[in-house]
């Protein structure tokens, strides 16, 4: 009877592995992050709670805002260094090959607006089939994952601080709909080679505050523990990352985050 068991056993693992997405339920034998009994990418770590949300906050851009990208034009992109290889669909750029997008501008610290969708029908299971995501100064990701329906392990859902911190609640939208994303990002703060204010983000997932204040304990790293390098740049292009699945965005615009009392940079009318 004993090896019956196990065969189900076996059986019923793998069913749920299927059903449930990659990660989910079980440790992943990463690092353990600091301060909290959950490794990187932990899959026993807490779901965050569920919400129905009035969907995508349209945004329109405000006057100083930078237009990263308006449904027509590709200007501010660039895959590698060369053109960008990005498809523009019926006003929607779709994440394509050959691989990531990066602004051709650099930012420090910025709030940034955008809308982005899954289309509807396609499979979604876990990491895979809705995956992509926004790295400021192309070094910090904020997840962009199709969650809605889709467990995974948290740390890696939607507007999660990849491998480091998962959102305090899931506000995805179903599969097909547009939803967005307000982030305020601010550079981490050096002396010398060392860290003295870590990068630090808020972000609104359809209007709800899904991070608020939260602090990257380094640039993004997959499966390893993220830490602060020595040397850090002052400035780094937003990547849009290529995860081989049809991402697709709207009505992207960011603002580099002025300092108070310093007056606008050039004479206003
Ligand atoms: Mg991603």
């Amino acid at each position: 009877m004993k090896p019956t068991g196990w065969i189900l056993a076996g059986a019923l693992a793998s069913a749920c592995g299927a059903a449930y997405g990659d990660g989910y339920g079980v440790k992943s034998g990463n690092p353990q992050i600091p301060g909290v009994p959950y490794e990187v990418h932990d899959g026993t770590r807490p779901q965050p709670p569920i919400i129905t949300t009035g969907g995508a906050v349209s945004v329109k851009a405000p006057s100083d805002a930078k237009v990263l990208f308006d449904g027509t034009s590709l200007d501010a992109w660039t895959n590698g260094g060369g053109p960008a290889k990005w498809v523009i669909k019926d006003g929607a750029l779709v994440a394509s090959p050959p691989g990531d997008l990066s602004t051709k501008e650099s930012f420090g610290a910025v709030q940034l607006h955008f809308e982005w969708r899954l289309p509807a029908g396609r499979k979604v299971d876990g990491q895979s089939g809705g995956n992509s995501g926004v790295f400021l100064m192309g070094l910090y990701e904020i997840q962009v994952l199709q969650s809605h329906n889709n467990k995974t392990y948290p740390d890696g859902q939607a507007t999660g601080l990849y491998g480091q911190l998962p959102p305090l609640v899931n506000a995805t939208s179903p599969q097909g709909e547009w939803q967005s994303y307000d982030i305020a990002f601010e550079p981490p703060v050096y002396e010398g080679e060392k860290v003295v204010k870590p990068a630090k983000v808020t972000v609104l997932h359809n209007g709800v505050f899904t991070q608020h204040g939260e602090l990257f304990l380094g640039p993004t790293q997959h499966k390893k523990l993220a830490t602060y390098p020595a040397q850090h740049p002052l400035t780094g292009p937003i990547k849009l990352q290529w995860h081989g699945d049809p991402m697709e965005y709207r009505n992207m615009w960011i603002r580099p985050l002025g300092e108070r009392d310093k007056g606008p940079a050039e004479p206003q009318k």
